[in-house]
């Protein structure tokens, strides 16, 4: 039996869906973050459970093969790339495993998925980023990233998986909240006003969008901000005040005012122009999600006269890319901004067979059903928390020829090709697309078809 502060020595023979080595010590699990499968480590036991446990490397005896030195040097404070320290070759190969795997354990289906579709590119993919905030005992900004299990900011000035623009942002903030002694947001005594900096490039344009998230109506010195930012940085074609005044972990409150310039930026996926809103979901690396996108266009196969429904559409990206080989288009979101972005998204692009809902996809898609819609194909794109039971069997009944599942989480896409399967759909093909090297998470796309017996 272990105890806390035990040191053991572990052969890693695997790791978990979050991307923490794992090792068995005499039939226990033991746990340990930074490790990869293949390594022979030293490890200080930092929590016992009866059935588990979970350590801290304090040496690695013999390296695994698949192991690089992290190109980060805030890889083990930051905690963010779970497989920072891994070949990105084996990287690919766990989460395929764990695609496969998932499907195999969790969905009772026997499926070996297509060869996994690597991210363009390895560094600097990411459009997007959340920093928090906070303000040293000098009144020095700290802007990064929350260690792991803690709300303690590490400090980062440039992140690799992010765009470089973002470092000069960052760095412009950094002397603005140090020369007019900005209070950055404490969490525990809810004081203080600057909380998170959050940044979207549209990479195709060069269009920033820069949002300050503020505990508080109004940010003092803004004029100032904005100033340093839009002098320094041209491409900076919108700058937004995000208020959040709740005592959460939600990053983004709903209210935003615009400081400068236009409330959303606009970028171009798969040829199409798309205005996107600070609250309006966009996919973080756009370069693979067209990949990802001409994937999920092949498997719904259209011809030209049918019907497609697009479920969690967010600013209608998916089924607009989609809409001229479709009769007609309905996409159905839940955040306002989102569906605001996407019928405007359809003017844009001229696209006058598009319609969108504002409401759940459950709700949205049993309205349609009533009123007798019968799509033929079906999009679904939900959140990692996978389709709502009552959707799947929603989806059922409106009977579409194929359904086409884009997951972000691929032990809920498992779940819910089950469930279908009790309805009568098959899983014809899947690959999984990797839109988030260094992090643990792998993207999907699956196609499901109606069994003809
Ligand atoms: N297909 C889009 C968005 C995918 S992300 C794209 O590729 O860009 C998932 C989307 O589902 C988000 O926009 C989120 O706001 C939305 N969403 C979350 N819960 C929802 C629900 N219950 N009903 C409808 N949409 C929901």
């Amino acid at each position: 039996m272990l105890k806390k502060n035990d040191e053991i020595a572990l052969n890693i023979d695997s790791c978990t869906a979050l991307g923490s080595g794992v090792g068995k010590y005499k039939g226990m699990t033991v746990f340990a973050a930074n490790t990869a499968p293949g390594d022979h480590v030293l490890l200080h036991i930092i929590k016992a459970k009866p059935n588990y446990a979970v350590g801290k490397v304090v040496k690695v005896i013999h390296p695994s093969k698949m192991r690089i030195t992290p190109a980060c040097n805030v890889f083990e404070k930051c905690g963010g790339c779970a497989f920072g320290h891994l070949n990105y070759k084996d990287e690919l190969q766990i989460k395929y495993t764990q695609v496969k795997d998932n499907f195999n354990r969790l969905g009772g289906l026997d499926i070996i998925p297509q060869p996994i579709i690597p991210s363009v590119s390895e560094n600097r993919y990411r459009n997007k980023a959340q920093f928090p905030v906070s303000t040293d005992k000098f009144g020095l900004a700290e802007i990064g990233f929350f260690a792991p299990h803690s709300h303690r900011v590490v400090d980062c000035a440039d992140c690799l998986l992010q765009p470089e623009d973002f470092k000069k942002i960052t760095d412009i903030f950094r002397n603005w909240i140090r020369i007019f002694k900005i209070p950055a947001y404490d969490e525990r005594s809810r004081k203080g006003i600057l909380r998170h900096i959050y940044l979207r490039k549209a990479v195709s344009t060069g269009e920033i969008m820069v949002c300050a998230v503020i505990n508080g109506n109004s940010l003092p010195y803004s004029d100032e901000l904005v100033f340093e930012l839009t002098d320094a940085m041209p491409s900076i074609k919108s700058i937004i005040l995000n208020i959040n005044k709740k005592d959460t972990n939600v990053v983004l409150g709903d209210k935003c005012i615009t400081l400068y310039g236009k409330d959303y930026i606009t970028d171009i996926l798969c040829g199409l122009k798309f205005n996107i809103s600070p609250l309006s979901f966009y996919q973080v690396n756009h370069d693979t999600a067209e990949i990802l996108y001409k994937k999920a266009a092949e498997y719904a196969d259209l011809k030209g006269d049918e019907t497609l429904l697009d479920l969690y559409c967010g600013t209608g990206t998916i089924g607009l890319t989609m809409a001229n080989k479709a009769k007609s288009l309905i996409g159905v979101e839940i955040i306002p901004q989102a569906v605001e972005n996407a019928n405007r998204n359809a003017e844009l692009n001229g696209v006058k067979n598009a319609r969108f809902i504002c409401a759940d996809a459950a709700k949205a898609a049993e309205m349609l059903e009533s009123e007798g819609v019968r799509p033929d194909v079906i999009v679904v794109d939900p959140p990692r928390k996978g389709c709502d039971e009552s959707l799947i069997g929603t989806i059922a009944k409106m009977n579409p020829e194929r359904i086409v599942y884009v997951s972000c989480d691929s032990a809920t896409l498992a779940r819910d090709c089950k469930r279908l399967k009790e309805y009568g759909y098959e899983v014809k093909e899947a690959t999984p697309v990797d839109m988030f090297p260094r992090a643990p998470h792998c993207e999907t796309v699956a196609v499901l078809s109606k069994i003809h017996n």
